[in-house]
């Protein structure tokens, strides 16, 4: 994918990565906390930055099928959830084009609990 430039985000509520601290989301760009990831608890996030997305893949989920690509820290690449791409569905095309963050995977920067 090439060079991509760190973005830092400067503000009061940040999410990073949790291995490597590279900022990823404003806290105010999560839109609800009560989805379910690979590890638990998972936010949908309207924006993240530096991240790079793998490949698109169908994957059946609680919601119906959904064609979604998984991101990874372009710092660490580390795992981190991933975006949707495709829902096949009318009520779950609102989530096309935002990103699912782990919670687990990721830290509050803003209160440095790194
Ligand atoms: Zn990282």
């Amino acid at each position: 994918m090439g060079y991509m430039h760190k973005v830092f985000l400067s503000g009061t509520g940040i999410y990073g990565c949790s291995n490597c601290g590279t900022h990823l989301a404003f806290k105010d760009k999560v839109s609800s906390k009560s989805y379910t990831g690979q590890y638990g608890t998972a936010y949908l996030v309207d924006e993240v930055t530096n991240v790079r997305a793998g490949e698109a893949e169908k994957r059946n989920m609680t919601t119906g099928a959904h064609i979604v690509r998984d991101i990874v820290c372009m710092e660490c690449n580390r795992y981190l959830g991933w975006t949707y791409v495709t829902a096949f569905t009318s009520d779950q095309k609102f989530k096309e084009g935002k990103f699912i963050l782990e919670r687990s995977l990721i830290c509050d920067r803003s209160r440095n609990w790194d």
